[in-house]
């Protein structure tokens, strides 16, 4: 095997114009987590058209497809999303959504493309590879629960033949267009979910002193839960807790019987967020407990937090500065506090997660805004990233 590295970008510049087309394709007819049928179509079709072989499910939207299979040495897995989401569109592209009320939003059209074309340029150049490369296209991201991660790993994604090395990108307007980044070691969130019910005594608000007041009790809750992040966790380990939504109460002068408090709370490490957990469930019942009202608490975990294998990510990265120059592989500042479910492959097989720049100056539509409109050549980058990573893992393991 040569020890050369191979340049990607030239080869994924030539497929710039069917990157285009599929991810213009995608834009147009952009669908809801688990409901990705036409994608998944459109998805099969075109690795077809490029000669490569895919799977698909019963009744999943999923796709795996499988470059250079019966090649030695270890495989690299890539993902990318598929899901858009409720959000009417105003970006006045000519491609915009033909789908009312739905959106490509969170550039997952661009994930999508950026695949298909490292697939293109990897299959094209096999005797470049170290191992075979499997292609995950996972749907439901966007759906913060159970996810599309978790059902694709159960039919398959990680095992005949087994991944080594796993890898996934996610446009980012706050790294400029023609950069990626990177970050080693916890990187997103885990992003849980908590429902609280204060249950006190209803009655006339001129009588308060007859039963526990539920709306004064879910305001100490609101307040109280703040010092689980003030005081409990360590303040070099990043935790989020938000109340997003209260309700109680139908007039002003009126105390109601409860009061529903909904929230989220993000945190970065496994342990801490267990230690979390205990500890809000401690907190409510000791401030329900003390003012004679009766509390139920319910607690749902979502995605667990993102965590980038070092050595993985560094071969990552010494990979695409070669491919792209170093001062175009920048290391993020810090982590997110927002989650994606690329974790569930994190925990099972080592690998990175990347920022693929699509910043520039004087458009900050963020990602999940009506106006995202990510720049087109993000996807030669894109493309390039995916498959000088893959080929990268093989060379350092091979
Ligand atoms: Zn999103
Ligand atoms: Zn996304």
């Amino acid at each position: 095997m040569p020890n050369l590295p191979e340049a990607w970008t030239p080869a994924a510049r030539e497929l710039l114009p069917a990157m285009r087309t599929w991810r213009k394709s995608f834009h147009e007819e952009p669908e809801l987590s688990t409901q990705e049928r036409l994608t998944q179509a459109k998805v099969v079709r075109a690795l077809a058209d490029l000669g490569i072989p895919s799977r698909t499910f019963e009744g999943f939207t999923g796709v795996i497809g499988m470059i250079a299979e019966d090649r030695p040495g270890p495989v690299v897995a890539l993902r990318a999303d598929m899901d858009a989401l409720p959000v009417t569109e105003e970006t006045g592209l000519p491609f915009h959504s033909r789908f009312p009320g739905r959106m490509h939003a969170c550039g997952h059209d661009v994930h999508l493309a950026s695949l298909l074309g490292a697939a293109g340029i990897l299959s094209r150049r096999p005797r470049a590879l170290g191992g075979p490369v499997k292609l995950l296209f996972q749907p439901a991201e966007e759906e913060g629960n159970e996810g599309g991660a978790l059902p694709l790993i159960e039919r398959g994604a990680l095992e005949r033949p087994h991944v080594a090395f796993v890898v996934g990108q996610h446009v980012d307007p706050s790294v400029p267009l023609g950069r990626v980044g990177w970050r080693a070691g916890p990187f997103m969130a885990a992003a849980d979910a908590f429902r609280i019910v204060v249950r006190g005594r209803g009655g006339h608000a001129a009588t308060p002193h007859q039963g526990p007041d539920a709306i004064v009790i879910a305001s100490e809750v609101v307040t109280g839960l703040q010092a689980l992040v003030s005081r409990v966790r360590n303040p070099f380990d990043p935790v989020v807790v938000s109340v997003g939504s209260i309700h109680g109460g139908t007039r002003h002068n009126i105390l109601p019987d409860e009061v529903v408090l909904e929230g989220t709370v993000r945190t970065m490490r496994a342990e801490t967020r267990t230690m979390i957990e205990a500890a809000l469930r401690r907190r409510v019942r000791a401030i329900a407990a003390s003012l004679g009202a009766r509390v139920r608490i319910e607690y749902r975990y979502g995605y667990p937090s993102l965590v980038n294998d070092p050595a993985a990510t560094r071969t990552v990265v010494d990979a695409l500065r070669v491919e792209f120059g170093r001062t175009n592989v920048v290391e993020t500042e810090h982590g997110l506090m927002g989650a994606e479910d690329f974790s569930r492959y994190l925990e099972r097989v080592p690998g990175t997660f990347l920022r693929l720049g699509v910043g520039k100056a004087g458009h900050p539509a963020s990602l999940h805004s009506s106006t995202f409109a990510p720049d087109e050549r993000a996807l030669v980058i894109g493309a390039a990233t995916l498959a000088a990573a893959a080929v990268g893992l093989q060379r350092a393991a091979g």
